[in-house]
């Protein structure tokens, strides 16, 4: 994802509407590792721009998605999260927490069967890793998982 000035610039001369509300839902997402839900970076603009609607923080992030600016991806960690690094990278899952991190792998092609595959065409490869953080690795499992 480009500075947010950058991004004003380039909302305007897309014909987007830019204003304050969008600027600062852009400097929210820059450079942000956590990979949020729209309901946190909605969150976040209310701290101090109390009158945000969720559906603005909607539109703005399917607008940065639309020009490739943000990526959504569904982890299965049940709200869609956003990811401004548009960068082929994969990502650890908390699946206690819901925790998302960036990790840098070296993948390797996975051969797919010539016949099975019915001449599938692989053009990015995404590895999701599941387990548990450090912090809720440590924790003590809940009394109703424990045997
Ligand atoms: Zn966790
Ligand atoms: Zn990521």
């Amino acid at each position: 994802m480009r500075s947010p000035s950058d991004l004003a610039d380039a909302f305007r001369s897309s014909g987007r509407k830019l204003t304050p509300q969008r600027e600062r839902i852009f400097r929210i997402l820059h450079d942000n590792p956590t990979h949020p839900t729209a309901e946190a970076v909605h969150a976040a603009v209310l701290v101090d721009m109390p009158s945000v609607s969720l559906r603005t923080v909607y539109s703005t992030l399917h607008d940065l998605a639309d020009m490739g600016e943000l990526v959504q991806l569904d982890l299965g960690t049940g709200s869609a999260r956003f990811d401004p690094n548009v960068s082929e990278h994969h990502h650890l899952v908390c699946d206690a927490c819901g925790l998302v991190q960036d990790i840098d792998l070296d993948v390797p092609d996975f051969p797919l069967p010539l016949d099975g595959a019915g001449g599938f065409r692989v053009d990015a490869t995404q590895v999701v890793l599941r387990g548990r953080c450090a912090p809720c690795g440590d924790a003590v499992p809940p009394a109703s998982s424990a045997r």
